[in-house]
């Protein structure tokens, strides 16, 4: 239960390592080094709730900043690591040593950039930081021009609460659907009807082909199509790990830091969490590094527990969710490189847009996921990794609650 623990990251993963460590007892000494000026917060209200106006920037904190002070927790808020000495197990902030016994790495990730959006002048956010964040919000006012380049999760979430303000919202978006990679050609063109039903003008399969500046604005330049003037333009084109601290320190680095099947890199008490790690996944029997919220959660919990002495893993399934318009959705699963043969999409897929959608390989369920049937996620969580008759799934006369049970 004791022992010195030192956390580098100012997210979610970061900040529930700390929850958990407390809570599970342990009374060693906990560090935590956050680059932002703030405790460790987490991410999905800042393309929702603080986009729409309706959570609070304090809501977003994993725990309020007294919480430190009272739990005994170092919080070292606005301070660069600036390298990490495995071998004299020291964290190193500049003229600052802080010793470990356990170390871990929840650096989490930093947007792609595009060199011609930073480049044009115009003004360009990339939302990552709380910062972001308000500065998008700001911009969305009733008439304001929005252009987006990325049709991702943040690009959608993004326009929807774009629309919500009565801001006009121009998508650029390279592939022919939105999310094509995550949800496939059948699930995705669902979303480019809910984002073209609500207004937005979604440019699918549309290559960028310039950015320039016109006063205070932008102007979005789309191959084939007249000039698009934006008071703003969000870029969400994904994001990419942020492992320099790791490499440098020696650690194995491969898309993201990579772990076992207990988030310990390849350095003895060294941990990763989080968006950075890509971790052996005992179920799905391969490495995976998700960007997903959930899965910060539950790396935090799962190296919390190891430091405490338990010999936890990371099993638990990759989860997503989104919030767009009257669209709520969860997701579970990954189909991976393998992908997927058959997609089954269950209820009505139009209109009240109530339905659950299964994606099948060799007669297993790989990934499932509902869109406003909260209800269904348990049905979710078992059917995913079963064996099904794809058949007697697309049936819906038979209850889901005939699959997946042991
Ligand atoms: P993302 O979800 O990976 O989507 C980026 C999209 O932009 C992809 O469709 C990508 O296509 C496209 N793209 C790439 N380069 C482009 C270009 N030059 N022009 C136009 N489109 C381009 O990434 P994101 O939306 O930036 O989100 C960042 C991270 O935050 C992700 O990890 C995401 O999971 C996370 N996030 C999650 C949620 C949620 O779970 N609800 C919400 C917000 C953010 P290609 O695939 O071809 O590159």
């Amino acid at each position: 239960m004791s022992g010195r623990v030192v956390v580098v990251g100012g997210g979610l993963a970061a900040g529930t390592v700390v929850t958990q460590l407390r809570e599970g007892g342990h009374d060693g000494s906990i560090t935590v080094f956050t680059e932002e000026p703030r405790p460790p917060y987490e991410r999905p209200p800042l393309s929702k709730d603080l986009l729409l106006g309706t959570g609070t920037e304090e809501k977003a904190l994993v725990q309020q900043a007294d919480w430190y002070a009272e739990n005994d927790v170092d919080l070292r808020i606005g301070t660069a690591v600036t390298s990490l000495d495995l071998a004299a197990r020291e964290v190193v902030a500049g003229a600052d040593r802080t010793p470990y016994d356990h170390l871990v790495l929840a650096t989490g990730s930093r947007p792609r950039h595009l060199r011609l959006a930073d480049e044009s002048g115009a003004p360009v956010v990339y939302l990552r930081t709380l910062e972001d964040s308000r500065r998008i919000k700001s911009a969305l006012t009733a008439g304001s021009r929005i252009g987006i380049v990325g049709g991702g999760w943040i690009g959608l979430e993004v326009a929807s609460a774009a629309r919500n303000a009565d801001a006009e919202v121009t998508l650029v978006e390279s592939l022919d659907q939105p999310l094509l990679r995550v949800l496939g050609p059948e699930v995705s063109t669902i979303f480019a009807e809910l984002h073209r039903e609500h207004g937005v003008d979604l440019r699918l399969g549309a290559s960028l082909t310039g950015l320039s500046r016109d006063g205070d604005r932008g102007v979005l330049e789309v191959a084939g199509a007249d000039p698009v003037p934006c008071d703003l333009v969000v870029v969400g084109i994904g994001i990419e790990p942020v492992t320099e601290l790791a490499s440098a320190a020696g650690l194995t680095v491969d898309n993201g830091i990579r772990t076992d099947e207990r988030l310990r890199t390849s350095s003895r008490d060294v941990y990763a969490a989080g968006d950075v790690a890509n971790a052996d996944h005992p179920v799905l029997g391969r490495p995976v590094r998700v960007e997903h919220w959930d899965t910060a959660i539950q790396h935090g919990k799962v190296v919390a527990r190891n430091i405490l002495g338990e010999e936890a893993k990371a099993e638990a399934l990759p989860y997503f969710f989104t919030d767009q318009y009257d669209l709520g959705m969860e997701y579970v699963g990954s189909p991976g490189p393998d992908g997927y043969d058959r997609v089954v999409v269950r209820g009505h897929r139009v209109g009240d847009r109530v339905f659950t959608a299964w994606w099948l390989r060799d007669g297993r369920v790989v990934a499932g996921m509902h869109a406003n049937d909260w209800d269904a996620i348990s049905d979710v969580r078992r059917i995913v990794g079963a064996e099904v008759d794809g058949d007697r799934l697309a049936d819906e006369k038979v209850p889901l609650s005939e699959f997946g049970a042991e």
